[in-house]
């Protein structure tokens, strides 16, 4: 017979994580870049204190356990105090992508049931035009003080610091079941409408710890964190719960994700690693290089959400002495799933080896497995070149979607539509999404790859690949090339370096220039836009 452990049943609770920042670190430093003025700073201990008094207010609002309560909102100061207050409270915090269509927007506030809605006055205008299909919303509190409160035409809202003055710094952080949905995600819904993870408090404490953890993102008291990733996307990673836990100064970007706004806080508070996706590194990366400028804190920096290109990991590495950590995660997924690092063997390799290792995405965490199975569902091997659909299961990946009718699951795994080989050393390679794989005479492309090999050139600033329909061959790969300001490179000479690079029935049929490419709010290139434009140059 199996003996219970006689261990404490203490429950996993976000409330847990301020409070022991309050208290072992309450010192240490929250910057933030504000939407109007400069920068605010301010402690642990008085982010705590602030964010009982949002919890008090909530609770003046009439909002209880289980309430949802949305936000659209920027990587700041009072959207922190809100990821405590609203989930410390037993409340659901369904962080909103501003970026969505108004419609997708309007819809998954409505299937949250919203009680009340935190936003930015960035985003007056997307309120105003909300609004009116909200019915459930009845507070619209903006995230301000009141010399910036916007004025928003037929909307009653209430400015944050005038919510929060009159309340008390005590609350009680209610104790209950860490299995509690804490946090709400939708996904992009590409496909019919979002669908929506609902992360319980256990799930993300305990991927918040792993943040920690020397092989991800090493956070500690030593260390001060950007998070360039949206607090509106998967949680920012779960970096601002991460980051108190660890005891790292957390720095917050607000509104400004350009090269030029990043440099100046990286080397301003001093920042040693950051997190976000390959298109926010491209735009820094590109700025650095411009000015001839260097880093002086950054160590390291956590990258995922799009296959980061090798040739911009060799920038990082080589030139500027900054380690990638290339992980793979997805909304219903909490954080990073797998990770990518370098083992003692790995660091015998030549840095070109070396880089190709990082641009695979790595081992699955504790707390994740991965397999990836066939059309039958069949296990494949771990030898690295079979590929079939990536299956993940574990502590922090969703059991089903929120108020969702059928599971999702597949004999306990959720099926993640990402098409990837796994090694005999465990290494995960996303080869991409079953979707925009381009199916040609047979055989896959992978669009990732080829993007990866475009990015390679030195005139290149940001390349995407789709299939397009073809009369002969079913797809062929139609190649989006953005130049670098002041570089010159034509179809022909692309055609060709590619043609060094990849199998020669890989090399796209065509390229097109464009000054930019769709990116959604999350930072991805959208090539469901460019497919829906070009879809049908071919035929
Ligand atoms: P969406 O991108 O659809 O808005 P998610 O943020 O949930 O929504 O995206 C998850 C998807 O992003 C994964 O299924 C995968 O296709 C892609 N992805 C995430 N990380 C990586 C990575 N490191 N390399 C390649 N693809 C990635």
């Amino acid at each position: 017979m199996l003996q219970a452990g006689l261990m404490m049943d203490r429950p996993l609770l976000i409330s847990g994580i301020i409070e022991h920042a309050a208290a072992q670190f309450g010192d240490v430093e929250v910057v933030s870049r504000e939407t109007h003025g400069p920068l605010f700073r301010y402690t642990y201990e008085q982010c705590a204190a602030r964010s009982r008094k949002l919890a008090n207010a909530l609770k003046g609002l009439g909002l209880e356990a289980g309430s949802a309560v949305g936000s659209i909102a920027w990587n700041n100061h009072r959207h922190l105090e809100a990821y405590f207050a609203v989930s410390g409270s037993g409340m659901v915090m369904h962080t909103c992508n501003p970026r969505l269509a108004p419609q997708q927007l309007i819809y998954i506030i409505n299937h949250a049931e919203d009680a009340a809605m935190l936003f930015d006055s960035t985003f007056a205008p997307l309120i105003k035009g909300i609004a009116p299909y909200c019915p459930k919303v009845k507070n619209w509190i903006c995230l301000s003080d009141a010399a910036n409160m916007p004025a928003i035409e037929g909307v009653s809202m209430v400015c944050y610091e005038d919510l929060i003055a009159p309340h008390s710094e005590l609350f009680d952080w209610p104790e209950f079941d860490e299995r509690s949905g804490a946090a709400l995600c939708y996904t992009s819904g590409t496909t019919g409408n979002p669908k929506g993870a609902l992360y319980s408090h256990r799930a993300i404490v305990i991927n918040a710890i792993s943040g920690c953890l020397p092989g991800i993102l090493s956070l500690s008291p030593s260390d001060a964190i950007l998070p360039v990733v949206p607090m509106f996307h998967i949680n920012a990673w779960c970096i601002p719960y991460a980051a108190p836990i660890g005891g790292a100064r957390l720095v917050l970007p607000g509104p400004r994700l350009d090269g030029a706004s990043l440099y100046e806080l990286m080397e301003g508070e001093r920042v040693t690693v950051s997190a976000g996706v390959p298109t926010i590194w491209l735009g820094l990366m590109q700025y650095v290089e411009e000015h001839g400028l260097r880093f002086s804190t950054m160590k390291r920096t956590g990258v995922g959400g799009s296959a980061m290109p090798a040739a911009l990991i060799a920038k990082f590495v080589d030139n500027y002495g900054v380690e990638v950590r290339h992980g793979w995660g997805m909304t219903e997924t909490t954080a990073v799933a797998t990770m990518s690092c370098l083992s003692p063997k790995n660091r015998e390799l030549s840095p070109v080896e070396q880089h190709a290792v990082i641009a695979r995405q790595g081992k699955s965490v504790f707390g994740t497995e991965i397999k990836v199975v066939d059309e039958y569902g069949a296990t494949l091997p771990r030898d690295g070149v079979a590929q079939g659909e990536l299956m993940v299961r574990g502590q922090w990946i969703v059991s089903g979607y929120y108020k969702g009718e059928v599971s999702p699951l597949v004999d306990g795994w959720f099926p993640t539509g990402d098409i990837a080989t796994i090694d005999a050393h465990g290494v995960m390679q996303i080869r991409d999404r079953a979707k925009d794989v381009i199916k040609t005479g047979g055989e896959w492309i992978s669009s990732i790859d080829l993007e990866s090999a475009a990015m390679g050139h030195p005139a290149v600033a940001m390349a995407a690949v789709i299939g397009v329909k073809h009369p002969k061959w079913d797809e062929r790969p139609l190649l989006f090339v953005v130049r670098k300001p002041g570089k010159t490179v034509e179809r022909e000479e692309i055609l060709a370096f590619l043609t060094e690079r990849v199998a020669k029935w890989w090399v796209p049929d065509d390229v097109i220039f464009l000054e930019a490419l769709p990116v959604g709010g999350a930072g991805k290139v959208q090539k469901g836009d460019l497919r829906k434009q070009y879809g049908g140059v071919f035929s």
